[in-house]
C-alpha cells in the first residue's frame, strides 16, 4: 500500500518497519531528480533530492554530480556499518566484543563518548553495554523468545556503561564479558555523516533515511519538509511535522517485537530490569544532528513519560520529543509544533 500516495505526494512517513518503508519507497515522485534506496546497517536507507530539475541543474552543474555526490552518501553509510556493525567479524566492535581488542579509531571512539554520555544523563537508561540481553532474547538471531529470569539475571550481571573505560583516544573494557551494541545511536551517526558528504558535494537540499532516522536538510521545492509519523498501532498517522535542517528518529515497540502469551516482548531493553521497556508506544525526538535524536528517542523510550519528559524539560535533552503512552496518549514537549493532518 502506498501510503505516500493516500496523504499527498509531499509527506515522508517515518516511525516504519522496513516492509512499510518498501511500500513507501515504491510510490513515485516526479519532482525527485535523485531517489535511490539501499539496504544498509540491516535497514531500509533512502536518499532523496528534490527537484524540479532545472533549479538542480542550475546550482548543481547537472544531474550527474547529484548522483555522484548520493553516490558518495551511501559509501559513507557503507563505511559506518563496516566501522559500527556487531555482525561483520572484521569490524572494530566486532573484534571489541568477542576478542577484547581494544577500540582506537577515533571516530569510533568519539561516537562510544557520546553513548555514555547519554548513559550519565538518562542515568543508564540508555547503555550501549546491552549485547548480552538483546542477543539472550534472540534478537540478533531473528528467532526472539522469552528467557527465564536466571538467564535474565545472568545476562544483567555483564551489562554496565561504567565497564567501560575511555583514555587516550582508547575504549577498554574492566569485565571481560562486557559487549557493546551501538544499534541505537549508530544509524543516527550514519545519517549525519551521509548528510555532511551531501553538503560537501554541494547539495544543500536533501532527505536521508536510515530505518527510522531521518535528517531532512534544507527544504523540498522551496518549502519545509513535512514528515509524518505512523501511529504504532492504527493505520494513519500520528503527527505531521513540517521541519527543514532538522533530524528526527523515532523508537517504537513496533519496530521489532513477538508476542507470547498475550504480551509484547520487542528489542528495546530497560538495562536495569533486563526486560524490554513497557511505558511508551513511540518516542520521537527532533533535533539539531541525528546522533543524539537517535540516542534520547531510545532512551527516553526506557525512561518514560515523567522522567523523560522532566529530562526535555530540564534541557538535558536539547530537543522537541512526542511520545505515545501505552494506555494510546501522545504527549508533545512545549515547543513542538506540528500541523494539521491532510
Ligand atoms: P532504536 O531503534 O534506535 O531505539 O535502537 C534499538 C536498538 O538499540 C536495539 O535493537 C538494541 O540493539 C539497542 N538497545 C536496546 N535497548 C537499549 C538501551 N536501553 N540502550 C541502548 N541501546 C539499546
Ligand atoms: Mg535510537
Amino acid at each position: 500500500m502506498c501510503w505516500l500516495k493516500k496523504f499527498g505526494r509531499e509527506l515522508v512517513l517515518i516511525g516504519l518497519g522496513g516492509v512499510a518503508l518498501s511500500g513507501l519507497f515504491a510510490c513515485r515522485e516526479p519532482n525527485a531528480i535523485q531517489k535511490e534506496t539501499r539496504f544498509i546497517m540491516g535497514t531500509v536507507c533512502t536518499i532523496q533530492i528534490p527537484g524540479p530539475p532545472a533549479v538542480a541543474r542550475r546550482a548543481m552543474a547537472g544531474r550527474r554530480a547529484v548522483r555522484e555526490a548520493v553516490e558518495k552518501a551511501f559509501a559513507r553509510l557503507e563505511e559506518c556499518d563496516q566501522k559500527f556493525s556487531v555482525f561483520i567479524p572484521s569490524s572494530p566492535v566486532c573484534r571489541f566484543n568477542q576478542q577484547g581488542i581494544p577500540i582506537d579509531d577515533p571516530e569510533i571512539v568519539a561516537l562510544i563518548a557520546q553513548a555514555c554520555e547519554v548513559s550519565r544523563l538518562s542515568q543508564g537508561a540508555f547503555d550501549i553495554t546491552v549485547y548480552p540481553l538483546v542477543e539472550l532474547w534472540g534478537f540478533y538471531s531473528g528467532k526472539p523468545r522469552r528467557p527465564a529470569p536466571e538467564e535474565i539475571a545472568a545476562a544483567r550481571g555483564k551489562i554496565g556503561w561504567q565497564h567501560l573505560v575511555i583514555t587516550n583516544g582508547q575504549v577498554t573494557k574492566k569485565n571481560a564479558a562486557v559487549q557493546i551494541d551501538l544499534g541505537a545511536i549508530a544509524k543516527g551517526y550514519a545519517v549525519d555523516a551521509a548528510m555532511q558528504v551531501l553538503l560537501q558535494n554541494g547539495i544543500h537540499d536533501a532527505l536521508i533515511e536510515a530505518g527510522g532516522d531521518i535528517f531532512a536538510l534544507g527544504q523540498r521545492n522551496q518549502k519545509p519538509w513535512k514528515i509524518g509519523i505512523r501511529h504504532p498501532r492504527q493505520p494513519g498517522l500520528l503527527d505531521t511535522l513540517e521541519v527543514s535542517d532538522r533530524a528526527i528518529a523515532t523508537s517504537g515497540d513496533y519496530e521489532q517485537f513477538f508476542i507470547a502469551d498475550g504480551a509484547r516482548y520487542h528489542h528495546i531493553f530497560d538495562p536495569r530490569t533486563g526486560y524490554p521497556a513497557t511505558n511508551l508506544m513511540s518516542v520521537t525526538v527532533i533535533g539539531a544532528n541525528a546522533t543524539l535524536a537517535d540516542a534520547w528517542s531510545t532512551a527516553l523510550f526506557v525512561l518514560g513519560l515523567e522522567k523523560g519528559m522532566k529530562l526535555v524539560e530540564e534541557g538535558a535533552v536539547r530537543a522537541e520529543v512526542l511520545m505515545l503512552t501505552s494506555q494510546g496518549r501522545a504527549l508533545s514537549s512545549p515547543g513542538l509544533k506540528t500541523i494539521p493532518g491532510p
